[in-house]
């Protein structure tokens, strides 16, 4: 067998807290597909991987682990995987992707595996379960699996399914929720309620497993924003899930969403309302000890994040700050945000230097295109993440 050869399937994406998993692909694409705001899998069909393939790639992430293991050893660093064995891996154009992916992992040493794409849970319970028990049979030393899944497919399973995958080794499952507002979930055709969502979120919780709930901030538009930020928050404040993370919306070009936004409707909101609509939705969190992130570069503000409800007054405190400066300093907070120059308000006011190279480059913009140039530079620069 030719180790270096081997490969792995990965699928597009996996969130942000994965970005240092394992990738182990057990579906293609997503099998609903259909909401407005997601520019993910568009024009790509949805298929279940055969167990056997993924049982296949299972065991080819094994022969690549042992296989990098005793390189480490022929190296002199003694089977870890450290800066030299991924320096001479990098360097050497016979590895392959796959391999060059699994010897980063084994370099952060995680001991977590994300299972891709975008709704595992629609697989049979059985192909599910086999897929699961083989992962952890080869790899003991893995802590943490994860998987992203749609709402209404975790409803559909029964608790002792979920108790069975629970038991098989998936401690946690990332759903989109994006919003617990019916209209507005049946605007942006997620095919789910806002009680589809209470129920899974509770099932998994009650199954054992810990539920990472992806809300999006802005996805209301100016016409359902304060619904949107309510609905949510009653919605999350009866699943209680482990954690509530925050991606703020934008809208590539290729979404229907852009469609409905040129034709009018839907009307984005600023980056000021958005953050209005997040300190309300905050403000109506309750009863609850879930840890909120913001750990997503589309947000405005990341340190709107802390476990509830103790850091609640420091969370609407990292809010306050944004909207106590002055129209200018938003403005030059914004740019320097999408530049990635700022994550919260604290940097904003202790790097001078780089808030008055913002300040003269913005004056530049403004005098030649006005305002009305800045936002569009803002948006220019946050395209570039989409
Ligand atoms: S369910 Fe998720 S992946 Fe599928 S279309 Fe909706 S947002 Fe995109």
């Amino acid at each position: 067998m030719n180790i270096e050869m081997l490969h792995l399937e990965q699928g597009p994406i996996r969130p942000p807290s994965e970005s240092r998993s394992l990738l182990l692909r057990l579906t293609r694409n997503c099998p609903w597909n259909q909401c407005l705001f997601c520019p993910v899998y568009k024009d790509r069909k949805f298929s279940r991987r055969p167990v056997a393939e993924i049982l296949q790639d299972i065991q080819a992430a094994r022969d690549m682990v042992d296989d990098i293991q005793a390189l480490s050893r022929r190296l002199g660093s003694g089977g870890a995987v450290d800066n030299r064995v991924v320096s001479h891996i990098a360097g050497n154009s016979k590895y392959g992707r796959s391999y060059r992916s699994i010897a980063v992992w084994l370099y952060y040493g995680t001991s977590a595996c994300f299972l891709q794409d975008a709704d595992n849970l629609v697989l049979p319970t059985d192909d599910l379960v086999t897929a699961l028990t083989f992962l952890k049979e080869k790899f003991p030393e893995i802590t943490r699996i994860t998987t992203y899944a749609r709402s209404r497919s975790v409803a559909r399973k029964s608790p002792d399914a979920l108790a069975r995958i629970r038991t098989a080794g998936l401690n946690r499952v990332h759903m989109g929720l994006e919003t617990g507002c019916d209209p507005l979930l049946k605007f942006m055709k997620k095919g789910t309620t806002s009680a589809i969502h209470v129920e899974a979120g509770q099932k998994l919780i009650d199954a054992g497993m810990e539920v990472s709930e992806y809300v999006m901030p802005g996805l209301g538009g100016q016409g359902m924003w304060r619904e949107h930020a309510i609905e949510t928050a009653r919605t999350l404040n009866q699943i209680n899930p482990h954690f509530i993370r925050l991606r703020s919306l934008q809208i590539p070009e290729r979404t229907a969403l852009h469609q409905k936004r040129l034709s009018g409707d839907f009307v984005m909101q600023h980056d000021d309302q958005v953050v209005e609509e997040i300190r309300l939705f905050i403000e109506m969190l309750d009863g609850i000890t879930s840890m909120v992130a913001s750990d997503h570069i589309m947000n405005l503000l990341e340190n709107v994040s802390g476990k509830l409800p103790e850091d609640k007054p420091a969370m609407l405190e990292a809010i306050d700050a944004y909207q106590r400066l002055s129209d200018t300093e938003r403005l030059i907070y914004r740019v320097g945000r999408r530049g990635s120059a700022f994550r919260s308000v604290d940097d904003f006011l202790t790097d001078t230097q780089t808030r008055q190279k913002l300040t003269s480059m913005i004056e530049k913009i403004q005098t030649s295109e006005g305002l009305d140039g800045v936002e569009r530079f803002i948006s220019n620069m946050t395209e570039t993440y989409l």
